[in-house]
């Protein structure tokens, strides 16, 4: 099941991409794991999926190391991103266990996990969530202040800035969606003409999920984060 739902995004992407102009290739698929356990994420890597997306901190601690154990280790290793928001006490946890996270949205965050970052590992890759739609309750730098973030975060060790991602409030109308990919995807080209340092690799819009990925590929985004669509509806509380 888990198998067939994968390929219908699959599929959805494809067809997004092909109406918008753009090369497959160009569109990343994140599977958001989150309240699934071990086995799920088991059944989507034998169909093929290589990067999963996990918000709470200590229920994806306990389901990659569940996933790490041998025998029956996944293999290759999958690729976890951190999409929930981080508090400064959690950090050492991104920076032990995850290859991405998606959420920095200011300096102190990136600085605690670029401190932290065990030494052998690669760089962690970042994006720096923007509060695109000026969602008063939400977490994400301010749009006027992306920049400057994205030059200081630029210039920490340990980590690769990666780009921007966003979370806007969800909307079943799809010009709407459209409008605020559209103002992403400008913020993204705009702070990118602005130019970083050189150690950044900004090459990646997160943005998309079940809902709205059509109207985020056609608006450029280059990394879809689909949780229901492939693993189905979520009770709220996270597994035990
Ligand atoms: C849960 C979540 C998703 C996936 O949402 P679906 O609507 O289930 O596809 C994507 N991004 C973030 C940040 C999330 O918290």
């Amino acid at each position: 099941m888990i198998g067939n739902n994968l390929q219908a995004v699959r599929e959805r992407i494809l067809r997004a991409c092909a109406a918008a102009g753009r090369a497959p290739e160009t569109v990343r698929l994140l599977a958001v794991s989150k309240t699934f356990g071990p086995e799920a994420v088991r059944e989507a890597a034998a169909a093929g999926q290589q990067a999963f997306g996990e918000n709470y901190l200590q229920e994806a601690v306990d389901k990659i190391t569940a996933l790490e154990r041998q025998p029956g280790a996944l293999l290759p290793r999958p690729e976890w991103h951190c999409i929930g928001p981080v508090q400064s006490n959690k950090t050492k946890l991104v920076a032990a266990h995850f290859d991405w996270l998606h959420t920095v949205d200011r300096l102190k965050i990136a600085q605690r996990v670029s401190e932290q970052r065990p030494a052998g590992l690669p760089p962690l890759q970042i994006c720096l969530q923007v509060n695109i739609d000026g969602g008063a309750s939400k977490s994400g730098v301010a749009p006027d202040e992306a920049l400057a973030l994205a030059r200081a975060v630029a210039e920490l060790p340990h980590l690769c800035l990666r780009g921007l991602m966003t979370l806007p409030e969800p909307s079943p109308d799809v010009e709407a969606q459209l409008q605020v990919h559209r103002r992403a995807r400008d913020l993204f080209e705009a702070i990118r003409a602005a130019g970083l340092p050189a150690s950044a690799r900004f090459d990646t819009l997160s943005m998309g999920m079940s809902n709205d990925l059509e109207a985020a590929i056609q608006a450029g985004s280059t990394l879809v984060r689909v949780g229901t669509a492939i693993f189905g509806g979520r009770s709220y509380a996270p597994s035990p």
